[in-house]
Order: C-alpha cells, then structure tokens, then sequence
C-alpha cells in the first residue's frame, strides 16, 4: 500500500479552469518528492488537495489506506493533523514569538492567544525546542519571528510542521522568495527531516535543477496532466 494514492483525480475550479486533469499517482513513504511545471502547471492545486485546502471534483485520495476525500467530521481533522504545510510566505503570526509559532503546531492553540508560555505542558516546550534545534534556530526561540530573515522564518515554519509530529510534509513553493544561499540551507533543512525521520516530503519548485539536486522522485505536470513520474535519474529537461 503507497503512502498517498490519487485515483483519477480532478479539479475544476468554479469559473470551469481545470487545474488537475485525471491524475493517477502513488507516493511511497519516505519519499523526496518534488514536482515540477512551469507556473500555472497544476502544482499548488495538486499539493493542496492532499490535505483538502480545497475539494476535488472527481476521484479520490487516499492516504495511508483511508480516504481524505471522503472523510468527515473528527476523522478528517485527524487524518489533516498527520499532514504538515510549509507555504512560500511562511504563514508565520510576525508579533509572537517564535516558540510561540512552533508550539501553534504542536497544540490547538494560536500564536496569539496570551496564555504564559509557563501555562504549557512541558512535553510540548520540549518538542518545539527539539524542533528549533533540528532546524539550528534554537537560539532564537524567544525572538519575535518577524525579527528573523526570511530563511530563518521559513525555518520556524518546518519547525512547527516537525512540532505538529506529521508523517508528511507538504512544501509550497518554500523557496520561492528567498535568496540562493538561503534557498541551499532550507532545502538541506529538508532532506535531513526526510532522511533522517523519515517524513515524506511532496514539495513544488520552479527550478528542475533543484529538484534534480535534492528530489529522490520527480513529478512532471502540465496544464493539469502528469506528464512525467520516475527516479530523479531519468528526469530530463523536457520534464
Ligand atoms: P474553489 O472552486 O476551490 O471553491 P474559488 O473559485 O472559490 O475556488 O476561488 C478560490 C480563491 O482563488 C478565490 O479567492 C479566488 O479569488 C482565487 N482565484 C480565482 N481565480 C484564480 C486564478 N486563476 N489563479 C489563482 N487564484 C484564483
Ligand atoms: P502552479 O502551482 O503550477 O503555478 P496552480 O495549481 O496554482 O499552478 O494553478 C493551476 C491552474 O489553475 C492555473 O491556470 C491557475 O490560474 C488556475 N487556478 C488556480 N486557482 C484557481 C482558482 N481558485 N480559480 C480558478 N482558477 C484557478
């Protein structure tokens, strides 16, 4: 049984714009995968319909052996909590604190809510800590996140979706708005989740030299159509 299965899956929008077209797909688990489409291809539509951000509208998904598209109620949030996202804007609450954006993973608590950090379980401060550290921002954990650069704040962010303890980790466009050097610490930060805990990573990119460089998998979409799925070894530049 694959991790994630898409069953001819389809999307389309209301205003008639098909963004995914009849995708049949598996992702195993521990996978590094990445797709790949040049803007407007279908990537974000497909990765935010893994944990429904948005209803398809024809097939399923089914993730590990039950089915999101048909979940309701308590079961749906469950099988969401087990799913991690990482936006390219970050998503992070700027005026709170960082460990404060971490622990938001963790429990159904908001950054801004003013309960004292004192108030929390110890096990939860431990896990955003550990957390912090494995992304090496543990320092800052009492920083204001808007004090941080760009990679650090998209660093808090992989440090709540580690805190949220998900086997899966969704990555929108997480590099999109930083800077090469800063992109190169990001992507690492990701393989090392990936290989080292082994969450599954699905992650868009623009850049096929990325994906080459850090996807175990590639993924190839086109005006909604998978045009290519295999070992980053056989990727080549039509992909
Ligand atoms: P859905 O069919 O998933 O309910 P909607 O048509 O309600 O989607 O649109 C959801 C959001 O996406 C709206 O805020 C809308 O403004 C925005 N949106 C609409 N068209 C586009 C587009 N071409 N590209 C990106 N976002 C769009
Ligand atoms: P990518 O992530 O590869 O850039 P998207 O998945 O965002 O592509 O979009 C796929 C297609 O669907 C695009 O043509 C986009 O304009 C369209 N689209 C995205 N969101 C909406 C929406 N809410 N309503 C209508 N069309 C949309």
């Amino acid at each position: 049984m694959s991790q994630i299965e898409f069953k001819n899956v389809t999307k389309v929008y209301k205003n008639g714009h098909k963004g995914l077209d009849n995708i049949n797909l598996n992702i195993e688990k521990g996978d590094f995968a990445v797709i790949v489409g040049l803007s407007g291809a279908g990537k974000s539509t497909l990765l935010r319909s893994i944990n429904r951000l948005h209803d398809i509208t024809d097939g399923e998904i089914i993730i590990e052996g039950k089915s999101i598209t048909k979940a309701t109620g308590k079961n749906l949030l469950a099988m969401r909590r087990n799913i991690g996202m990482i936006f390219q804007h970050f998503n992070l609450v700027k005026r709170s604190s960082v460990i404060r954006n971490v622990l938001s993973g963790r429990v159904g608590y908001h950054p801004t809510w003013k309960m004292v950090l004192s108030m929390f379980p110890k096990e939860d401060k431990r896990k955003a800590l550990e957390a912090l550290d494995r992304v090496n921002i543990l320092e800052k954990a009492f920083s204001r996140s808007d004090e941080l650069s760009g990679g650090q704040q998209q660093r808090i962010s992989i440090a709540r979706a580690l805190c949220q303890e998900t086997s899966i980790i969704l990555a929108d466009e997480p590099v999109a708005s930083l800077d090469p050097l800063t992109t190169k610490q990001v992507m690492d930060d990701l393989k090392r989740i990936n290989e080292e805990l082994g969450i599954t990573i699905i992650i868009n990119l623009h850049f096929v030299d990325l994906a080459r460089e850090y996807g175990s998998r590639i993924i190839g979409l086109r005006a909604g159509e998978l045009v290519f799925d295999g070992p980053t070894s056989e990727a080549n530049d039509d992909t």
